[in-house]
């Protein structure tokens, strides 16, 4: 049976571990924004490296990548990306990567940047997996930083698609202030409210809110949810211009909440 170790660094930012198989000590960290608290976790639960897998150039997803390469001998994969140099293995849409006994599949989801990739994991003995970086987070979205929003709509849409049982492996704990937005977009959504008891306690308790998964996702993140009547009533308010298509309702709910 394959385990998803999360390591919580930097401020809010979680490294994921993939071991592929309890019968080995072989893993894989996805996105290590330090070295550090990766080999510091690797020693105590007598693990190897055996791969560094990135989602994007942002410095809290890579500065720990060429170090933990150098020390383990290992390469990188990543998107081509004239801002990551340390990548040696460059993957796009729909490549395909062994890690023991597992396949990745590579998403493009340009966005919240135009190198964004994820990993998209179907294992026999378990339900779906997606390790998408700054995509999709519990209850919201990554910011726009070199991508349009038309794009992480479409990337969001890509996900949507993905079946709904699958595990969201974000990166960064960001899901009470995500909820505290989500409410005010839908201060009525009951799965929400619920939600929101849940995670909170979940914090209160000092633990993770993550991974979450696309079936909760789609009940309750204003970004998968921008297309249903009660969500564009909210968004028509807050903006003067008319609005009509999906994507432009998306991009004003992202706007509005760089600003909540
Ligand atoms: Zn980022």
């Amino acid at each position: 049976m394959f385990q998803v170790h999360q390591i919580p660094a930097l401020k809010d930012n979680y490294f994921w571990l993939i071991q592929p198989s309890s019968q080995s000590a072989h893993a894989y960290i996805v996105d290590p924004g330090d070295a550090e608290p990766v080999d510091n976790y690797l020693q105590r639960n007598n693990l190897q490296l055996k791969g560094i897998l990135l989602t994007h150039h942002h410095h809290d997803h890579i500065d720990g990548a060429f170090s933990l390469s150098e020390r383990h001998q290992l390469p990188i994969h990543g998107p081509k990306s004239n801002r990551i140099p340390q990548v040696t293995h460059f993957l796009k849409e729909g490549d395909q990567l062994s890690l023991g006994g597992l396949t990745a599949t590579v998403l493009a989801l340009p966005g919240h940047t135009l190198d964004h990739i994820a990993y998209f994991i179907e294992p026999i003995d378990g339900a779906p997996m997606i390790f998408s970086g700054d995509t999709i987070f519990a209850a919201g979205c990554g910011r726009l930083f070199d991508g349009t929003a038309e794009l992480l709509h479409a990337s969001l849409q890509k996900v949507a698609a993905l079946p709904d049982n699958t595990l969201i492996y974000a990166a960064h704990e960001y899901t009470l202030s995500n909820i505290n937005f989500a409410l005010d977009v839908e201060p009525e959504n009951k799965d929400l409210l619920a939600r929101h008891i849940i995670e909170t306690r979940k914090r209160e308790s000092g633990l993770s809110t993550l991974p979450t998964y696309l079936a909760l996702e789609k009940q309750t993140n204003p970004f998968l949810r921008s297309h249903l009547r009660n969500v564009r009533t909210y968004i028509q308010q807050k903006v003067t211009q008319p609005l009509n298509s999906d994507a432009d309702f998306f991009a004003s709910l992202r706007l509005i909440k760089d600003s909540f």
